[in-house]
């Protein structure tokens, strides 16, 4: 169903490479993927009269637009009946001991989540009939992605060489910048093209430690659905209103090499290294003293990736306002790039204003003395 929500900017064409690659495995197990545009539950409700249907089932989700939706449809004269498929671990299984409807510190929810019970991983069924007569609607045309081709196709296959050729090396190799040896597999997991529950039974356990994360958030999203408006631990923060310094973070023009690496690769790919968007945050919200908000939604106008959650519940433990138990963490931008990207590769590959600077000067061009290649300076001295 495409409703006024459908996600933005670059999540759009994903989106519908993604419908279009369901629809074809429908197809062949001889069942279709029927589209309407509207409203989703007037136009749920308005298909289920069409067919005759007894019941509405959807997977359960956590952001508080699909629990409208969910709250709306449950409201209709119709069974509704929601499903677990989003998180490894429901988001409302596990309560610590010591009181209180979910967990607020990862270690212990990272145990209690190891130990939960886990659902069968099943296979899709082998045969899927349609009702006749359903006029099965058109998927829109838009433009192509870049890098990410969307659907369960391309997503299985990523799956398959990264479980045959990069998870064996995840826990050396994950924050390494320029190595890029990360699973790349988010957007697909965003977008229920893979089944997180399946990656969990085939990962080791530091790569399934970090679906661990993705079913935390998911967990405080549902226990606290303002994640994305208000600070999760409120305390005394001011922030600062500089709207060029902002601007300066978004284009990439910090002229912090790290910062603008990483905010440049957002923009060009959609999509951000793990260690990157820690640091770009981090410059925001503590060099800059931005407030997370205005960060976070700029991350989730651009991710393919983006959800509530995850993108809200990561800025807020970046910005301290959040689940990290040192709130008063800093990362010095400097320190991370000369260990993430000692020889300042991916610097290169994202600035070329200091293509030519050496790369064990890429990461303090200013140590050069005088502008290079039109360069800017640092917004905030380091
Ligand atoms: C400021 C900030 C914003 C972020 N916004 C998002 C977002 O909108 N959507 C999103 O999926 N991730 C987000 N992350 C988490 C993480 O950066 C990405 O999941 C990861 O970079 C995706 O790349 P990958 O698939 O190669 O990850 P891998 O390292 O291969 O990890 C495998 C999977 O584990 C999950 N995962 C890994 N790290 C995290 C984490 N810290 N929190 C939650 N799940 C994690 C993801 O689903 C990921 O695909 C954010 C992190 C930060 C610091």
């Amino acid at each position: 169903m495409l409703d006024d929500a459908v996600p933005a900017g670059n999540r759009t064409p994903f989106l519908l490479e993604c419908l279009a690659d369901l629809r074809d495995s429908l197809r062949a197990r001889g069942g279709d993927l029927v589209v309407r545009h509207g409203d989703v539950v007037a136009e749920t409700m308005r298909l289920a009269r069409e067919v005759g249907a007894d019941a509405v089932f959807a997977a359960a989700d956590v952001s508080s637009l699909a629990r409208r939706r969910q709250r709306r449809l449950d409201g209709e004269r119709i069974a509704f009946r929601l499903f677990p498929g989003v998180t490894v671990v429901p988001p409302d299984l596990l309560r610590p001991s010591g009181g209180g409807d979910h967990y607020r510190v990862f270690t212990p929810y990272w145990r209690a989540w190891s130990a939960a019970p886990r659902r069968a991983v099943l296979p899709p069924p082998e045969v899927i009939s349609l009702p006749s007569g359903i006029r099965v609607g058109r998927i829109p045309a838009g433009p192509s992605c870049t890098g990410f081709p969307g659907g369960e196709t391309a997503a299985r296959r990523r799956m398959e060489a990264w479980l045959r050729d990069g998870l064996d090396d995840y826990a050396e190799g994950h924050d390494d910048l320029a190595g890029d040896r990360t699973s790349r597999l988010s957007p697909y997991l965003r977008f229920g093209c893979l089944s997180p529950l399946e990656l969990a039974s085939r990962g080791n356990p530091d790569f399934v430690r970090q679906l661990c994360w993705r079913d935390f958030h998911h967990q405080v999203a549902f226990a606290f659905p303002e994640l994305n408006r208000r600070d999760y631990r409120p305390g005394r923060r001011e922030w600062r209103d500089d709207k060029d310094a902002l601007q300066a973070w978004m284009a990439g023009m910090t002229g912090v090499p790290i910062v603008d690496a990483g905010m440049r690769q957002l923009a060009a790919e959609g999509w951000m290294h793990n260690r990157a968007r820690m640091i770009t945050a981090s410059y925001l919200v503590k060099h800059l003293r931005i407030d997370w908000r205005s960060g976070a939604d700029h991350f989730f106008d651009l991710l393919l990736d983006g959800d509530v959650a995850n993108n809200y519940g990561n800025w807020q433990w970046v910005a301290g306002t959040g689940n990290d138990t040192r709130p008063n963490r800093t990362f010095n931008p400097i320190r991370q790039a000369k260990r993430h990207d000692p020889d300042g590769e991916y610097v290169h590959r994202h600035v070329p204003e200091l293509a030519d600077v050496p790369g064990k000067l890429v990461h303090e061009p200013w140590l050069l003395g005088g502008e290079v290649g039109g360069y800017p300076p640092p917004l905030t001295p380091l």
